[in-house]
């Protein structure tokens, strides 16, 4: 047989961006520059459209772009094809190649003809293609409804492509395409699941991580920078905020209610988040709150928390059981640093019995007594913040 060129290239169907007629020339870009970010570095062209994007790629490289263009928010899903004229003999050529290197015993044929001016139907087409295939190929019948392997055909003007593997995308939409969050980002599991989720819609995440140094250790905050790494492989860079909290915390612990701590706390961090969220033009903040979890996430405890600040506070894991929210720390691999064992600022200072109801007005009374606006100013002036980048490797050794 004779020798033909065989090109692939990777091609990609958006998500659910293309139901946003509107948006999708904004979308398709931001999901051109996060890949063009994902594969710095590698030879390769990137061709866009409003309906596809088409990577040129070395061989050398597939395995590399596959495992990158997985994180991708805003990828429904993607496939290794190869690329050809739009030239029957030469279609057919590259079919019989292919079929040599596969093996499967049911299959069907779908065939887009997306240049109308293409001679043949589409179901003309797949029946003709069908027809090699059966011809080419011992043991194998056609199965429309359940088979082994789809032929996908999708002739265009100039090229047709011609795949039968697709990868699953991250979904999503693409990372910033909806505006800013900051995440109250802790050392647990739930909070970094919860700013995966939050990426996922394309918000853009920077974290903010609350530090009680020395009540909580230099280790506790490589593993929030560690967990921030994480979560950065879905965006490309991330700054983390690292709020000094030691003398909010001391100065709650001293003068209020032992039962109210942890309440009052919490509504020092959102009070502390609303002002950064301003400071660093973000619209929203996010956490991993859980209804339920613990003594200040009743929804009682919530609404109290909460009334401190009109800012959107999202909370993807609100109604998510800990298993499903374990099964996603898995998933991106933040679990196992996530489980060390090293104290949040939250632990140290939990008191025994924390209130499960809390009312408003003893928190305010109990509020009264420290002068906590200058503390929160004086915190916000002193917030560090550590880039978190891609390429990085120092972070590596951390933990
Ligand atoms: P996680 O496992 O993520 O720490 P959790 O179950 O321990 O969550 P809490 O400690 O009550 O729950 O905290 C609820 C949420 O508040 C966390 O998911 C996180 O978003 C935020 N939070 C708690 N502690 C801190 C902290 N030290 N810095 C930043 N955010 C925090
Ligand atoms: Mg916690």
């Amino acid at each position: 047989m004779e020798k033909i060129e065989m090109n692939r290239i990777i091609l990609i169907k958006y998500g659910e961006l293309t139901t946003k007629k509107d948006n999708r020339k904004i979308f398709v870009n931001a999901l051109y520059s996060d890949i063009v970010t994902k594969l710095k570095g590698l030879e390769i062209y990137i061709h866009k459209d409003l309906g596809r994007m088409y990577i040129e790629f070395n061989e050398k490289d597939l395995d590399y772009i596959v495992s990158r263009v997985s994180q991708v928010f805003g990828i429904h899903a993607f496939t290794v094809a190869y690329k050809v004229e739009t030239d029957l003999s030469l279609i057919d050529k590259t079919l019989l190649h292919v079929l040599e290197k596969i093996d499967f015993h049911t299959f069907k044929v779908e065939t887009k003809r997306s240049d109308k001016s293409f001679p043949i139907l589409s179901t003309d087409f797949s029946k003709r293609i069908g027809g090699l295939i059966l011809k080419n190929k011992k043991d194998i019948k056609v199965d429309v409804h359940h088979p082994e392997i789809t032929f996908h055909i999708e002739i265009r003007h100039d090229y047709t492509y011609l795949y039968f593997e697709e990868y699953r995308g991250a979904g999503g939409y693409p990372n910033g395409t909806l505006g800013k969050g900051l995440l109250m980002l802790s050392g647990g599991i739930d909070s970094p699941v919860a700013g995966y989720m939050a990426m996922k819609r394309g918000i853009h995440i920077d974290c903010v991580y609350f530090e009680a140094i020395p009540h909580t250790s230099i280790e506790a905050r490589n593993k929030v920078i560690a967990l921030s790494k994480k979560l950065m492989n879905y965006q490309n860079n991330l700054n983390l905020y690292v709020v000094p909290f030691t003398s909010i915390q001391e100065a709650i612990y001293k003068n209020c209610d032992n039962t109210y701590i942890i309440t009052i706390m919490r509504r020092m961090m959102y009070r502390i988040m609303e002002k950064l969220v301003n400071k660093y033009h973000a619209q929203v903040i996010i956490n991993g709150e859980s209804v339920g979890q613990v003594a200040s996430q009743t929804l009682t405890s919530m609404r109290v928390i909460n009334s401190v600040t009109n800012i959107p506070v999202i909370r993807p894991l609100a109604c998510l059981d800990k298993l499903d929210i374990i099964a996603i720390s898995e998933k991106i691999d933040t679990y196992n640093i996530s489980i060390l064992p090293y104290e949040d600022c939250c632990t140290v200072f939990v008191p025994r019995h924390p209130v499960i109801n809390p009312q408003l007005d003893k928190c305010l009374m109990e509020e009264e007594k420290f002068n906590y606006t200058e503390m929160i100013d004086e915190a916000i002036n002193n917030v560090m913040l550590i880039k978190i980048e891609d390429d990085k490797k120092e972070y590596d050794g951390l933990l």
